[in-house]
């Protein structure tokens, strides 16, 4: 990217003194690339500073195209197709995920009985340059392709119609600001108590809306937190709630997280707003988690804690993992004894309660469980039991019938999750796809039309 120009899609007022500022459209050159932050010189002010990558696309590029979506998978391209922003014959185009350089066309579609779907292209290049998705028509890039579509089906599913909405590109968190001070936090309103302290909406220097979580003094120690910390914030993924700053100079510490509309997945799934959701919406749910715990699997990392206690849901009703890692500085005994009040026996897998095994594998133990959690609208999983009931019951074989409503193939997935062998239970790579394809499996992914 060093040394190509760029152009601002959107405008930015610079906030630090070492930040540039641009108005959209006007042009930089990079200078040098810093992750979220790059620093980069206007063409017209002669001025340099950070900006934020994200605001800003390569010129005479796609990317300043308003239906080109980089890179998104085919099931994020479904999912935002299926916004309720969006209607029949919204697009977008997208690069390929098994191969790169190589480009698929999205489409949202409804049949006779207004069921709506999104419809994969793939499209093709021709060996001397050119792109085709039928071989009856090719097109010298990718503008015109959509052009000729936008004015007739031409054996596509239907007509392309406006672009996909993009969601507000979001400012990247303040490249230097980690330790922050207390000042810096406005409280606003409490969010909910937890075992180990409250959660709070607040605002970051009066501008970035931002979740507190605020910690019970004694229920880490400042060190051992730190360490984790460090590694937690250099988690970062669209599935895994941003861990953004810590203030730890003063009691109680505050962990400062992105802030998510829709509070807690469980509390979510009791509510009204979820009663009316149809099977197809939570299983997309459970392949959401799915997918931020396979990114949790590759980075080598083990959550601890996984319950949809401990899974947010954003505005836009996308889960995000939280609360991944915490659970092994924690120092309270009533949490970290199997006997304490605070131990999550429900959750936790034989070979952790027994011998204190946490690996991927028992995480994948309690992903069955969430699943549950999931299917039943949160109920409370093994219901009727005692935890002491729960234990030992489990330890010699018992598990979970299948809850009412459950499809059989559900729960032999979740069933999976509950091998004694730990070895024996999925991957979450291969959950994220099973959960993936588990709405779409009947549906041709990538049909080719006369
Ligand atoms: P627990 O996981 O035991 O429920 P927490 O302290 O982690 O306790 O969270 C308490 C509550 O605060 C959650 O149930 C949720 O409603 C709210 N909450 C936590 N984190 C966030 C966040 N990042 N954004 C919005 N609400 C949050
Ligand atoms: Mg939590």
């Amino acid at each position: 990217m060093t040394g190509q120009i760029v152009v601002g899609l959107y405008p930015y007022e610079a906030v630090h003194p070492d930040d540039l500022g641009f108005s959209k459209g006007e042009k930089m050159t990079i200078l040098e690339e810093h992750g979220e932050w790059w620093r980069a010189k206007s063409l017209t002010s002669d001025k340099h500073g950070f900006i934020p990558s994200n605001y800003v696309a390569r010129v005479d590029t796609m990317e300043t195209e308003q239906w080109f979506f980089k890179d998104i998978s085919r099931k994020d391209a479904e999912r935002q197709l299926l916004a309720p922003t969006n209607k029949p014959g919204a697009f977008l185009i997208r690069e390929s995920e098994t191969s790169k350089g190589s480009y698929s066309l999205s489409i949202r579609d409804t049949d006779a009985q207004a069921t709506e779907s999104v419809k994969h292209y793939k499209i093709r290049k021709l060996d001397h340059g050119g792109f085709y998705i039928s071989p009856k028509i090719s097109f010298p890039d990718i503008g015109t392709m959509i052009k000729h579509y936008r004015h007739k089906a031409d054996g596509l599913c239907r007509k392309l119609d406006r672009p996909c909405v993009k969601p507000q590109a979001q400012k990247p968190w303040d490249k230097d600001a980690w330790e922050i001070s207390k000042d810096s936090i406005t409280m606003v309103k409490k969010l909910g108590a937890g075992q180990f302290g409250e959660v709070w909406m607040a605002y970051y220097n009066n501008t970035t809306k931002v979740a507190v979580k605020t910690l019970k003094p004694g229920t880490m120690t400042v060190d051992a937190f730190l360490e984790e910390a460090n590694i937690m914030k250099t988690l970062q993924h669209e599935r895994l709630v941003r861990l953004y700053a810590v203030v730890t100079k003063t009691q109680p510490i505050y962990i400062i997280t992105e802030f998510m509309a829709n509070g807690s997945l469980l509390d979510f799934l009791k509510s009204d707003a979820c009663g009316k959701l149809q099977l197809p919406k939570l299983i997309d749910f459970a392949a959401q988690i799915a997918e931020g715990m396979a990114y949790i699997e590759r980075k080598k990392y083990i959550h601890r804690d996984l319950r949809a206690a401990n899974v947010l849901v954003s505005e836009s009703l996308l889960c995000k993992i939280a609360d991944f890692g915490l659970a092994r500085v924690i120092s309270d005994d009533e949490y970290t004894a199997k006997e304490g009040t605070k131990f999550p026996i429900k959750w936790t897998a034989p070979e952790a309660i027994n011998y204190n095994s946490f690996t991927i594998k028992s995480d994948m133990w309690s992903f069955g469980v969430l699943l549950y959690e999931i299917i039943t609208l949160g109920k409370m999983p093994y219901p009727g039991m005692t935890k002491a009931e729960v234990m030992s019951s489990v330890q010699r074989g018992y598990r979970m019938p299948c809850p009412d409503n459950c499809p059989a193939e559900l729960y032999n997935v979740m069933m999976s999750c509950w091998n004694s062998a730990p070895d024996d239970r999925p991957t979450f790579d291969y959950m994220q796809s099973v959960l993936d394809d588990y709405c779409t499996s009947t549906e041709q992914q990538y049909q080719q039309q006369p």
